[in-house]
């Protein structure tokens, strides 16, 4: 290993207390396992000899395990390089097909892979309309329903808020949608693993068509991706090239990383509820310990439905950046709201669509705990918290 990234591989891992796993988590073993064994099988799984026939065994093998997480066939399964990719083919794939409709649908607190992409579509000549959310994070079914009209080519929206949690009732945005026979896509990158996905079932069934997911939120790897494409939605390619993913992706595949994430999908089969419960109890006494600690703290999206691992927390004029470099001094991992907007002063666009108080959105910092989490690590975060916060307030009043 060259010396300048060798210090990075030696920092002590073990005693970082990691809760930032909504921006990414750690891989399985079996996970990395899997990867390392398949990385040696280097055939590319487009050539007909038999080498080249394993590797491709070894993608639809994964194909096969993503599907049934979601209760998806294998067949529906795009693999691309992430999240973000998936987003882009499910929005622009599916908008540039349908030149009838000029029209997207969406909402107010969707991550920057959503939001930029309409920016530019609006630049485009599209119409965006953003739904709002109510204090809590949830959002308006009556604008949506008063949005969609026969010029929609296509609702959008997040299954789960990747800053506060919260998660949105899909079934009524897939009512409203069936109403006008337009086809839904849901950003379900932070819900896998997390919730229970069925696109088989209910209303569902008839309205949700593209579904995207990024493996290094349940603890595959990072540049691995997938998109569920229901059978005969039509869209078109971003990328042309090879006819590898049904003509919907070229590019030779990521063997290693795509047989990574379907280990990742399969180890959640089965213990997904179970460890979930037991990582809501331990966020939920975190919660209670933290605001009992701290009377300026204040739980974002509270009173809403929100997936076990996350918790948005306001501190009452307190600056988020200043919290987080003394968390991080602290060896404690955690973020203000997306990765992408931390380092900016602005408060998020999802607290600020939430009408969060200006005063306790700038010190907002989001905690996101997983099957990883100890409750010791809770509790020492809670006290390091406390000093923070005593530290801040005294250097405020000074
Ligand atoms: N959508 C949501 C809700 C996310 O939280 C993220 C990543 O944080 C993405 C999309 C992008 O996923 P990726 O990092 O795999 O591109």
């Amino acid at each position: 290993m060259a010396a300048e990234t060798a210090c990075f591989y030696n920092a002590k891992m073990s005693e970082l207390i990691y809760l930032d796993n909504n921006a990414t988590t750690r891989p399985l073993e079996e996970v990395l396992d899997a990867q390392g064994a398949a990385a040696e099988l280097y055939a590319n799984p487009s050539s007909v000899h038999q080498f080249g026939q394993r590797a491709r065994h070894l993608v639809e093998c994964a194909r096969a395990q993503v599907g049934r997480l979601i209760n998806a066939d294998a067949k529906e399964i795009i693999f691309t390089s992430g999240g973000t990719e998936s987003i882009n083919l499910a929005i622009r794939g599916l908008v540039s097909y349908r030149t009838d409709r000029r029209q997207v649908v969406t909402s107010a607190v969707e991550h920057s892979a959503v939001r930029r992409l309409c920016q530019q579509l609006v630049r485009e000549g599209y119409r965006v309309d953003e739904i709002g959310v109510d204090g809590d994070g949830r959002l308006n079914i009556d604008e949506l329903a008063s949005k969609v009209t026969d010029d929609t080519a296509l609702v959008s929206v997040m299954l789960v808020n990747n800053e506060t949690g919260v998660v949105f009732n899909t079934e009524s945005v897939f009512r409203v949608a069936s109403d006008h026979d337009v086809p839904v896509h849901v950003d379900a990158v932070q819900g896998v693993g997390r919730i229970p996905i069925d696109v088989g079932s209910g209303s569902a069934a008839e309205s949700l068509h593209l579904l995207s997911m990024s493996a290094h939120k349940f603890h595959g790897s990072k540049g691995v991706g997938a998109l569920y494409v229901r059978k005969r939605t039509k869209l078109r390619p971003l990328v042309f090239g090879g006819q590898q993913e049904s003509g919907l992706r070229a590019g030779t595949e990521n063997v290693p990383a795509i047989v990574g994430m379907g280990v990742a999908a399969e180890a959640l089969l089965g213990r997904a509820a179970d460890e979930q419960e037991r990582i809501r109890r331990m966020r939920d006494q975190f919660e209670r310990d933290l605001c009992a600690a701290i009377p300026i703290a204040r739980v974002n999206g509270a009173a809403a439905p929100r997936v076990a691992n996350t918790t948005n927390i306001g501190f009452r004029g307190l600056q988020a950046e200043a919290i987080l470099l003394m968390l991080s001094e602290a060896g404690i991992c955690a973020s203000a709201g997306s990765a992408c907007s931390s380092g900016s002063l602005e408060p998020s666009h999802v607290l600020q669509a939430m009408s969060v108080d200006p005063e306790f959105a700038h010190g907002s910092i989001r905690f996101s705990l997983s099957r990883f989490t100890t409750e010791d690590e809770l509790r020492r975060t809670v006290a390091t918290m406390s000093r923070i916060v005593s530290r801040l307030a005294a250097l405020m009043t000074a």
